[in-house]
């Protein structure tokens, strides 16, 4: 699980950084040069970004296993695991069909009496030849029964050696057996046990020079061990009868005292660089609005919504009105479910801008949706606010006039797509830049749009940034908020306008049960309502490899013609030309098509308060969040609404009881925690990937108390001694300077 830009770190580490003040750079030798790795393995670690010992000794185990104890064959029990110390009694080949295959059967024998046999079905090659009879060995695996015996297959084993009591035990018998043994992921067909000779070697050699990183202080303070102990301990794990060895089951579950060491290590680092990111945007110029009929404006546009605010669109937009008047560029995230009325705090704000006599642009990810906040925009406010919108489908003349009021200066709420970004548009005088559905673009993107609002003080000749503001209905959970975006604000929309009522939702896999879930949405279409049906895919050729999905276009046709025959059915997806699109979506609006048949691109910008029910076939291949924005397609109107996740009755336990958590609640952000937790980070980071995120150990979930220790120690280092410039925390800065840059570059929200 190393991340691959740790091959970048270690290799322009060594280049500009041989300072004296590094106590020994035997850390850094190339991995080849452990005993027992060589070229070969070598070049296989190379690979996985192991190049040094250093990625050697953070290469940790996933797992451990006790084998302090040897069981008598006598006392073993189906299903456990178990290592036995037992002596060969013979060994038999028994050929199996297919050629040249065969079965390998070693009989065993313990001290107490007790017989069983071990079993390879392609014994490695010279293997045999190992199986004397009276050879000792200790094999650990599975314990299993067969014809009534117990069978142990691809045990694995030890030669030569008996108890690790006894004296002269084999050599590899100290890191194998007799103790808390580590675990390693496989790297390429090496095994975890080739991993664990590795490792303890490089341990025995090496592990005296790790470089401690974090200050003495804050390691006592919360009473951690310091580094070379807790790299050694968490993988060889000493006696857990000692008393300050950690216990079997803290270790399993990464609690121990040394995983809370590397954990907390990772998370300060990463936060000191967040928090330090977000500090020094603090300082940045922007215009600070406010003074020039701003908030009058807002308050004379908020008369006009048909609605009351919820309170907490009222609570964002005062967050937000605040922040614009400081002279520093707000960088702010509001999120809130679909339906929880975002658009609404992005249109006040941008009032309030436009008011202050500055340009607002409003960057949406589809044309249905640009053209539904437009046509929004003018229905509620008529000329008030004065708006525009640009997409590819806009006339050029209509274009020319648009670019040369943006060019001029006019205020204007300027409505559009990726159209926005491109080279022709430019703004005189922008000064907020809002980006609808923010996860749908990518980091460049967002910049590129920020840009066209940065301008150089003439006076001061300092750069002034616009304020800008990300729209996102996927709850970010607040783990996340807190780190990786930790360098943004975050307002949240989490009641829901009134009259919502919650959608009864129901996750289906047996065939039975998906006849009679067809029948219920049959009697809602009968009654006058309308149905989306969502499937994964647009055409049956994307489906390479998952021959049994199903998809869009084909079950458009079935619906229609088999199905449904008796309503209308209509086709949407992403390859259909925009106005295609846009027919289909008026129909659908217009209830001459009952039952949408579409992929996910209904996920944004489709309000049809009439549809009351939301199917989604192969449900489990979405994320939770998505089925959450999916399902929150209905329930927009007062009738009650229906959600059915058809998921195929051959996915697995843990997939259905994930799909359950919709079932049970219509929270987004527990919804979003889940997925994070079953998902990663990936989820919630758009073109950020999962792997972005420069955690080995950390888990943002399950580590969260660490992570908020880390969050408030970084804090307090910014705060007294921002640039870790005290001798008590020039182990750190040390660290920065190494390696902070590389870790910098992969926070990349703005
Ligand atoms: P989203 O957060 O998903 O972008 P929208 O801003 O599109 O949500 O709002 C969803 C619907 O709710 C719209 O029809 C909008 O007019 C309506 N709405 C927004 N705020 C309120 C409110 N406070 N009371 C009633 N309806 C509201
Ligand atoms: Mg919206």
């Amino acid at each position: 699980m190393l991340p691959k830009a740790k091959s970048v770190t270690t290799s322009s580490k060594s280049s500009t950084n041989n300072s004296a003040d590094r106590p020994s750079s035997e850390i850094d030798t190339p991995v080849q040069f452990i005993k027992g790795v060589g070229p070969k393995l070598g070049a296989i670690f190379k690979n996985r970004g192991i190049e040094t010992v250093k990625d050697a000794l953070y290469f940790f185990p996933r797992h451990y296993e006790d084998r302090t104890k040897f069981l008598p064959i006598k006392q073993l029990v189906e299903g456990a695991n178990a290592t036995i110390s037992a002596k060969i009694t013979g060994m038999r080949k028994i050929p199996t069909r297919g050629y040249g295959k065969s079965l390998l059967e070693v009989r065993i024998e313990d001290a107490a009496g007790g017989t069983m046999a071990l079993k390879w079905f392609h014994a490695p090659r010279g293997m045999e030849a190992r199986f004397q009879p009276g050879v000792e060995i200790i094999a650990t695996g599975a314990v299993k029964q067969f014809m009534g015996r117990f069978e142990m297959i691809h045990p694995e084993l030890t030669f030569n050696a008996s108890h690790p009591d006894t004296e002269g035990a084999s050599e590899s018998g100290n890191h194998n057996f007799g103790r808390i043994v580590p675990i390693y992921t496989e790297i390429e067909g090496v095994s975890t046990r080739i991993l664990r000779k590795v490792l303890w070697e490089s341990i025995q050699k090496f592990s005296g020079n790790l470089v401690e990183d974090l200050p003495e202080r804050l390691l006592a303070k919360h009473k951690l061990p310091p580094l070379s102990q807790a790299i050694r301990t968490i993988h060889f794990p000493p006696d857990p009868k000692n008393n300050d060895s950690p216990e079997i089951i803290d270790l399993l579950e990464f609690r121990s005292p040394v995983h809370w060491r590397l954990i907390y290590d990772e998370f300060l680092k990463f936060e000191y660089l967040v928090l330090r990111k977000r500090l020094r945007m603090e300082k940045e110029l922007a215009p600070a609005l406010g003074k020039h009929g701003g908030f009058a404006a807002a308050e004379a546009l908020e008369k006009l919504l048909p609605f009351q605010l919820t309170g907490d669109q009222k609570k964002s937009i005062a967050e937000i009105l605040k922040d614009l008047s400081e002279s520093h560029p707000m960088n702010r995230l509001i999120q809130g479910d679909v339906g929880s009325g975002k658009t609404a705090v992005a249109f006040l704000t941008a009032g309030f801008v436009i008011a202050e006599g500055g340009q607002v642009a409003l960057m949406a990810p589809t044309e249905i949706l640009a053209e539904q906040h437009y046509k929004n925009a003018i229905k509620i406010f008529g000329g008030r606010l004065n708006c525009a919108i640009l997409t590819g489908k806009t006339p050029q003349s209509e274009r020319n006039v648009l670019l040369a009021k943006l060019a001029a200066g006019e205020p204007i709420l300027l409505i559009g797509t990726h159209a926005l970004i491109e080279d022709p548009v430019v703004f005189k005088n922008l000064l907020y830049v809002l980006v609808d559905e923010q996860h749908r673009f990518g980091v460049e993107q967002r910049r590129t749009l920020k840009k066209k609002g940065v301008r150089t003080d003439e006076k001061t000749k300092r750069l002034i940034y616009p304020h800008s503001l990300v729209l996102t209905a996927t709850p970010i959970p607040r783990t996340l908020a807190l780190t990786a975006y930790g360098d943004l604000a975050v307002s949240t929309l989490q009641e829901l306008p009134p009259g919502r009522s919650p959608i009864k939702t129901h996750v289906v896999r047996e065939r039975a049960r998906k006849g009679q879930a067809y029948e219920f949405i049959r009697k809602e279409l009968k009654e006058g309502h309308q149905a989306y049906f969502i499937f994964p895919l647009v055409n049956e050729s994307e489906a390479e490899g998952f021959t049994n999905l199903k998809s869009a276009v084909a079950e458009a046709e079935r619906m229609s013609s088999e199905v449904f025959p008796d309503f209308k059915v209509g086709l949407l997806h992403g390859q259909m030309k925009p106005d295609d699109k846009s027919k289909i979506m008026n129909q659908f609006q217009r209830n001459e098509i009952q039952i949408l048949v579409s992929t996910t691109v209904v996920e944004v910008g489709v309000d049809v308060p009439n549809a009351t029910v939301m199917a989604i076939e192969h449900a489990e291949r979405f994320g939770l969040s998505q089925l959450h924005q999916l399902r929150g397609r209905v329930g927009r109107g007062g009738a009650q609404s229906y959600c059915f996740l058809f998921s195929h009755p051959r996915v697995g336990e843990t997939t259905a009881e994930r799909l359950e958590v919709l079932e049970e609640t219509t929270d987004g952000f527990k919804i979003a925690e889940a997925d994070l937790e079953i998902r990663g980070p990936g989820e919630f980071l758009g073109t950020r990937q999962a792997g972005d995120l420069p955690f080995r150990l950390a888990n943002l979930i399950r580590d969260r108390d660490w992570l908020l220790k880390a969050r408030d120690d970084a804090m307090d280092l910014l705060k007294v001694d921002p640039n870790l410039e005290a001798p008590e925390n020039a182990r750190l800065r040390r660290y920065f300077e190494r390696e902070g840059s590389l870790q910098f570059d992969r926070l990349k929200t703005s």
